[in-house]
């Protein structure tokens, strides 16, 4: 069985880990804050002191960081971690980052000789702790066919986008979309309580009928209509608003870069913009609904 590094323990990267604890693989773990790999070594993983000492004699390296400049300052350089990473190791790099970021990391990871994989992931904190992930690959498909039974214990659909960077440009797809259809229903909300009605009865509604999605499914932003939700925990926890507003700032760049009409992603970016300048941006990225309640 592999043994793993894992380096990035936040609120996806530590149940992720948890999961590979729980199927039994033998990690060692790395993160900045000394306590998220804390609570791994208590499951049973091994605290590195380091990302350089994670990766020793590991054959398999996962790292779940916030944004593009965090993963190249990891992996890159003269002080990153492929010149320490073990002969023909495989990288599973599951954060959200610029395709261009993922690609460069590929290229000078295959050029050393190792196997790479952009696998960003979707289904937020629950599906994490619950092992039900979608994993959205770029890559080689016989790199994938390696890292597909350590994923399975992670998520629940895999999905090979195409060649390095094809994850991470699908991911962004996806999360445009996430983020113009949470602010639309915390707008929809809104309007409905200006107006009178009880917004529990207006998200069973709407869940039943064709205006439902995702939010209004299982991540309602109105607090209290679900318990699990962020919503119901003052916003803590779950996806936060600055990771939203890197992923549709993601979107943007992207759209620049072909020429592309993203006007619903721009008009989200802007308002995730204003949100996190009131200082929002460590709340959950449902936490938007504030903007339009009165
Ligand atoms: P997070 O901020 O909770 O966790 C990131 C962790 O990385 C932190 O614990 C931080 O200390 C650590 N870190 C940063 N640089 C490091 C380094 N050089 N070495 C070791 N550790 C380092 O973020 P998150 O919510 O876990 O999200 C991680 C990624 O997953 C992001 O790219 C995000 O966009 C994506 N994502 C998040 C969600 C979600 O619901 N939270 C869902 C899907 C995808």
């Amino acid at each position: 069985m592999s043994r793993i590094a894992f380096i990035g323990l936040g609120h996806m990267g530590s149940p992720m880990a948890l999961n590979l604890v729980k199927a039994g693989y033998s990690l060692s773990v790395f993160d900045l804050v000394a306590e998220a790999a804390a609570r791994l070594g208590d499951a049973g993983a091994r605290v590195a002191s380091s990302a350089t000492d994670a990766v020793k004699g590991c054959d398999v390296v996962i790292s779940m960081l916030p944004a593009s400049h965090h993963v190249e300052g990891l992996y890159l350089g003269d002080e990153g971690l492929l010149q320490h990473i073990e002969d023909n190791a495989l990288i599973i790099e599951c954060s959200t980052i610029a395709p261009q970021a993922a690609i460069n990391v590929s290229k000078a990871a295959t050029e050393k000789g190792f196997s790479v994989l952009d696998a960003p992931v979707s289904g937020g904190t629950a599906g994490a702790a619950a092992g039900t992930l979608t994993f959205i690959v770029g890559g080689d498909s016989a790199d994938l066919e390696q890292a597909r039974p350590i994923l399975q214990n992670m998520g629940q659909n895999i999905f090979h986008a195409g060649e390095a960077g094809a994850g991470q440009v699908a991911k962004i797809c996806n999360n445009m979309l996430l983020g113009v259809l949470m602010a639309g229903t915390a707008e929809a909300l809104a309007l409905g309580a200006a107006n009178g009605l009880d917004p529990h009865v207006l998200s069973d509604i709407i869940a039943k009928s064709s205006g439902r999605n995702w939010a209004t499914e299982v991540y309602n932003p109105w607090p209290d209509v679900m318990p699990n939700a962020p919503a119901s925990n003052q916003y803590a926890g779950g996806f936060g608003v600055d990771l939203m507003l890197k992923d549709l700032g993601l979107a943007a760049e992207s759209a620049v870069a072909v020429k592309a009409s993203t006007p619903l992603g721009e008009l989200a970016r802007n308002l995730y913009a204003i949100h996190s300048a009131q200082g929002k941006g460590q709340l959950d990225f449902s936490s938007i609904l504030t903007l339009f309640r009165s």
